[in-house]
């Protein structure tokens, strides 16, 4: 039986090309965004059946316990299982320290952190658990291990995902479920195309490969995370960043 991946924020972006490389591994994909409006003008669920398997979009705000609660259910009842988890969503509000409004700090963490744990709380503590198998990556970053000016938030819900990472990786490592992190540095994506030319060219300036990322090279090492040959690896975070720090 072919295994299943479900991907949040997986409409475009990092997680469309982690869902597109994951069919292209013969997983069924459960793909995921916080509206239909996400799927409208995109071919993102035919590309991924294009490659023979199947997939359904799922409609859900991962921030949001009982979203995540009804869409996992009905994950497990489409496709069976769900092998692979990829907790991918997540968003920037940027701002410095001292002009940062409350609700924007809150609003980061519970989308990009929160989300984190509703998801491996169900998933992991819950279908994998009973499944006694499963392989979960969460989407960290750079600014989650170096911090980055303009990011208090941001990179506390990156720092936080990659201690989730290990503590999950600690609870769950007995019943052969594995549960590890990347933390992609400068992606070319929607997300990083809202960076002024100032930003860009700073953050050029700090990689080691003088280029930025393709989400190829996320998805790429994202797979092999999921896959039999990284079966001994958990509770790691993987930098993809060209070499920014070292
Ligand atoms: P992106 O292009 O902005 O895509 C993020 C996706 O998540 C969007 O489809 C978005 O949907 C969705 N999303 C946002 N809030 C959600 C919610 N509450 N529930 C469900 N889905 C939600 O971002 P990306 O650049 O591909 O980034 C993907 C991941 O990689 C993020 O966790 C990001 O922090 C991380 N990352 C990216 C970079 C980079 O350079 N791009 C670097 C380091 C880490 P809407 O469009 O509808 O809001």
């Amino acid at each position: 039986m072919a295994k299943t991946a479900l991907i949040t924020g997986s409409s475009r972006g990092i997680g469309a090309a982690i869902a597109l490389r994951l069919a292209k591994d013969g997983y069924n994909i459960a793909l995921n965004d916080i509206s239909e409006a996400s799927f409208e003008n995109n071919t993102i669920l035919e590309d991924c059946r294009a490659f023979g398997v199947e997939a359904e979009y799922y409609i859900a705000d991962v921030s949001k316990y009982a979203d995540c609660e009804v869409m996992v259910k009905a994950v497990k009842a489409r496709f069976g299982t769900i092998d692979a988890l990829v907790n991918n969503a997540g968003i920037t509000r940027d701002g410095l320290l001292a002009r940062m409004p409350e609700e924007q700090y809150d609003l980061v963490i519970a989308v990009n952190q929160k989300s984190v744990f509703n998801m491996i709380k169900l998933v992991g503590g819950g279908v994998m658990l009973r499944q006694k198998s499963g392989r979960i990556v969460n989407l960290a970053s750079v600014a989650g291990l170096y911090g980055n000016p303009g990011q208090i938030n941001y990179s506390a819900s990156k720092a936080a995902i990659i201690g989730m990472t290990k503590t999950a990786a600690k609870e769950l490592g007995s019943r052969g479920i594995t549960v590890n992190a990347v933390a992609p540095g400068f992606i070319h994506t929607p997300m990083t195309d809202k960076l002024t030319e100032e930003q860009k060219a700073a953050m050029l300036g700090q990689i080691a490969m003088k280029r930025y990322g393709e989400v190829s090279e996320i998805s790429g090492v994202v797979s092999f995370l999921l896959s039999d040959d990284a079966s001994y690896v958990t509770g790691q975070t993987i930098e993809i960043s060209g070499g920014i720090m070292m």
